[in-house]
């Protein structure tokens, strides 16, 4: 039986892969910067994209956030 302090430290930890729908420990470079999406290490290599932006060095942008941010670059 786990009292609610545990599980919030569990789910702060672990989070939920957007694209295997498994659970990993929570990394910040495995998420998309805009929207949060939290991808798995595996996953990550294919979904998220290291890009630029005038205010970071770097940081991670999944697909669709990646397009609407540096579409411009593509042109
Ligand atoms: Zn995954
Ligand atoms: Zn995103």
């Amino acid at each position: 039986m786990f009292d609610m302090y545990v599980v919030k430290n569990i789910t702060d930890y672990l989070k939920l892969c957007k694209k295997c729908n498994t659970y990993h420990i929570n990394n910040y470079n495995q998420i998309c910067i805009v929207c949060k999406k939290f991808y798995c290490k595996d996953c990550s290599k294919y979904e998220l994209i290291r890009n630029y932006n005038e205010y970071e060095t770097t940081s991670n942008y999944c697909d669709s956030c990646n397009f609407l941010y540096f579409n411009y670059l593509y042109k």
